[in-house]
């Protein structure tokens, strides 16, 4: 049976917390490879994206940003964050390895990722938590600053694996922001939101959620929301 479904999860705040670990590494290789002692507390890290996260940062040090310098920081970010995996702790949201399960064992359904994290960071949080292997295709934030952007790179990229001229006939995208939201709507696909980050389910609503839920605990309940029961 071919894939009809595709299923695309952001990490932080959706699948897992990593509790401060992923700043802390921005926090260092910034130290590491420029020299900048920088707490970085004017950067919001929900919904934003690694790319766009160092552009505010080399904006608020009036410094250019190149490619060779976004390429070293990249490398360094993953080196710290890295280290930082083996003692940090990394929880999984409630019902996320359940729900992943069924949709891994279920042929509709082709899963990817959808993350403002670069890619190696996104696959140590997911190796730390024990989600990797879920996982084949994403978009990720090594090249891209706007999450419409990493959406459009993991569909192009779920979509090789169809027979050429066919399309999935739904794409989620399962976020816990409204950054999420705005680039499932963005790439055409619908956003089951949940609460499991700092959005409220208030707040998800009003940013124009599909689905919102407080967690994804409850298996059945977001299948069916996902139309595959
Ligand atoms: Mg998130």
């Amino acid at each position: 049976m071919l894939p009809r479904t595709a299923v695309l999860f952001d990490i932080d705040g959706t699948l897992l917390d990593f509790h401060g670990a992923g700043r802390k590494s921005f926090v260092q290789a910034l130290e590491q490879m420029f020299g900048w002692r920088d707490e970085i507390t004017y950067i919001h890290f929900h919904g934003n994206t690694d790319l766009n996260v160092l552009r505010q940062i080399f904006a608020a040090h009036g410094a250019e940003l190149t490619a060779a310098k976004q390429r070293d920081f990249f490398a360094a970010l993953a080196m710290e964050l890295n280290q930082l995996a083996a003692e940090a702790p990394s929880t999984c949201h409630p019902g996320v390895a359940g729900l992943l399960q069924a949709l891994a064992a279920d042929p509709r359904v082709a899963l990817g990722i959808v993350t403002g994290n670069i890619e190696s960071t996104a696959h140590i949080k997911l190796h730390r938590a024990g989600l990797r292997h879920f996982f084949r295709h994403g978009g990720y934030s090594d090249e891209h600053a706007d999450r419409a952007d990493i959406a459009r790179q993991a569909l192009g990229r779920l979509r090789a694996d169809l027979p050429p001229g066919t399309d999935f006939s739904a794409v989620w995208l399962i976020g816990d922001t409204p950054s999420d939201i705005a680039a499932a709507h963005a790439v055409g696909a619908r956003c089951l939101a949940v609460a499991t980050g700092r959005s409220t389910i208030p707040e998800l609503h009003a940013a124009g959620a599909d689905a919102v839920f407080p967690t994804l605990a409850d298996t059945a309940a977001v299948l069916h929301a996902l139309g595959l029961i």
